[in-house]
């Protein structure tokens, strides 16, 4: 198996963990079910090489490679929180609904924990920059993510973003804004004026293995349209839908003008790595503060 970073190596495939699988009972269609998928997971190779990797030039780094900035070590990692629904759920909620949960009441705690232990905040943008030597990253850095433009996010984690001033990246389903569980525009215009980044997750959250190219590119394209035309921004950033994808679907991504793009592979972001398949650390509705912490550098 092959992903086009020589320097990450397939190590263990996990069976059955479908990404935001609550989405698949409440998604607004019945066509918008989501087949379970087998995400890969990727640990890095060795790092003794990170300029150029092994067998490859420092100069000839390909695009999907970032280089080593001064002053970031293979050491240093940061964490891409993943969240999805934050509620809280009744005490016989299912499996699925405690994976892809987090109460707002530990929200809250999560929060105040990275502001109260020195965690700076910091947006996609700001982390590729910082892995590419063209910003300084804070010594304690960030990344929190939000999936699938819940309305539980907008009502349970923006007022806590806000009140602590902390950024966050919400991955915006383009066909779902409007629906009663999801954003509304007028939403998802007042999480980008609070200092959030918006950013794509396809059409009808398809899962783009699944997919011909021409339907991949569909999906990639006409959800960023969509959102670029109404919000009048740029959306640079992507997460896989159920975190799938293979070496097609990562340059169609490329190509359609991405930035960068998250899985659901549960690592730190360590350099080097692909903007293209950046790993993300899952919350769980019974994690412990302890639990959350053990996940931070
Ligand atoms: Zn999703």
């Amino acid at each position: 198996m092959k992903h086009g970073v020589s320097r990450w190596l397939p190590l263990i495939v996990l069976l059955g963990v479908a990404g935001c699988g609550s989405q698949a009972q409440q998604s607004p269609g019945a066509s918008l079910l989501t087949p379970t998928i087998t995400p890969v997971f990727l640990l890095p190779a060795p790092l003794a090489n990170p300029a150029g990797g092994p067998g490859r030039a420092a100069s000839s780094a390909t695009p999907s490679a970032l280089a080593v900035a001064p002053g970031v070590t293979v050491t240093s990692a940061v964490p891409i929180l993943m969240y999805h629904q934050i509620k809280d759920l009744p005490a016989n909620a299912s499996a699925d609904d405690l994976t892809w949960t987090v109460s707002p009441k530990s929200l809250d705690a999560q929060l105040g924990f990275l502001a109260e232990n020195g965690y700076a905040t910091i947006s996609l943008d700001q982390l590729l920059d910082g892995l590419a030597g063209r910003a300084t990253l804070p010594p304690k850095a960030v990344v929190l993510t939000f999936d699938d433009g819940w309305k539980t996010q907008y009502i349970n984690a923006l007022p806590l973003l806000k009140q602590r001033k902390q950024t966050a990246t919400f991955y915006v389903v383009s066909s779902y804004i409007g629906y009663s569980a999801y954003f509304s525009w007028a939403m998802v215009q007042e999480i980008q004026e609070s200092g959030m980044t918006i950013a794509g997750h396809t059409v009808d959250h398809a899962s783009l293995t699944g997919l011909s190219l021409a339907q991949v590119e569909r999906e990639l394209r006409d959800s960023k349209t969509a959102l670029e035309q109404k919000l009048g921004l740029t959306v640079a950033h992507f997460a896989y839908p159920n975190g799938a994808y293979n070496d097609a679907v990562v340059e169609a991504v490329k190509h359609a003008g991405y930035r960068s793009a998250t899985t659901i592979n549960p690592l730190s972001v360590k350099n080097p790595v692909s903007p293209y398949l950046l790993p993300r650390l899952r919350v769980s509705y019974q994690a412990t503060l302890a639990d959350f912490a053990k996940k931070l550098p």
